[in-house]
């Protein structure tokens, strides 16, 4: 099993005051259930072959976890953490940061959220950076759906916004973090459109009626074999993530909904997100 959604930062140095009090309101996340430190992410991640690690700049959110860090902690098991770099991709520099990313700090994929980012993921000032990603082939991992930041603008969430950058940039490597919820169908229609446009599964199955409803609609739309395993660490472990998805079907046991096959279970806690990113694992 391999976890392609895990997060590694401090409360206090990376993790500010204002995002921990929108979590507590949202979950009741007390600061030391976001915290992660490089031991506990180590820990955390103990049942699962590989990670990837993401990077996080969002000041916006007021969430700002450097590439450098990131870097350093996935340079000491290589085999094992694949780190995601982050970038504002409509800030001056963003390029150029990314490049020494890829080049300097081997990072190999990068991390965005236009939600926590607070910008359009359509806007043409970004397209340099997705222009990098797709010439070097680095994946973006972004964060297409729902959050509870109150400043965060819902108006950049939709997961079809990203059907105008597939279009513009059809070689570039996307993978849709949550299945877009609570726009699961806008996801996987987008994602059907695409051959390089992917979705996790990663903090769904907490909610499990929207869980089956999107796993459904993955199956009715004939894209559940572009559904990748990930668990949003912290806020879920890979374990609980893995339970949730081989208990899916439970919320209509004993009625006529249809039910998620074995075989679409499977394929997700088996499938392999590396390769299937253009990495290597
Ligand atoms: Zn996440």
């Amino acid at each position: 099993m391999i976890d392609c959604h895990t997060h590694l930062w401090r409360v206090g140095e990376h993790v500010g005051p204002q995002f921990l009090e929108a979590a507590r309101r949202a979950w009741g996340a007390t600061p030391e259930a976001v915290d992660v430190s490089p031991e506990r992410h180590t820990a955390a991640m103990a049942g699962v072959d590989a990670a990837i690690v993401l990077g996080f700049h969002a000041p916006y959110a007021d969430v700002v976890v450097p590439n450098d860090y990131v870097a350093d902690y996935c340079a000491r098991n290589p085999t094992r953490w694949c780190g995601f770099a982050s970038v504002n991709p409509v800030a001056p520099g963003a390029r150029e940061e990314l490049e020494r990313c890829h080049q300097d700090l081997s990072l190999s994929g990068l991390k965005l959220g236009p939600v926590y980012q607070n910008y359009d993921p359509t806007d043409e000032r970004g397209f340099p950076v997705y222009e990098y990603c797709q010439r070097h082939r680095i994946p973006i991992l972004i964060h297409q759906a729902t959050t509870f930041p109150p400043q965060a603008p819902l108006r950049y969430a939709l997961p079809i916004l990203l059907d105008e950058v597939a279009i513009r940039f059809p070689d570039l490597v996307m993978v849709l973090a949550h299945l877009g919820h609570p726009w699961e169908a806008e996801c996987a229609v987008t994602i059907r459109k695409h051959p390089n446009l992917y979705a996790d599964i990663s903090g769904l199955h907490g909610r499990p009626w929207r869980f089956y409803q999107a796993l459904i609609t993955c199956v009715e739309y004939g894209v559940a074999d572009k559904l990748l395993f990930g668990s949003d660490f912290p806020f879920f472990t890979p374990e609980a993530t893995a339970e949730g998805l081989r208990r899916v079907n439970q919320i209509v046991e004993g009625t006529p909904m249809p039910k998620v096959p074995a075989v679409v279970i499977d394929g997700i806690l088996e499938r392999n997100p590396l390769p299937v990113l253009g990495l290597s694992g």
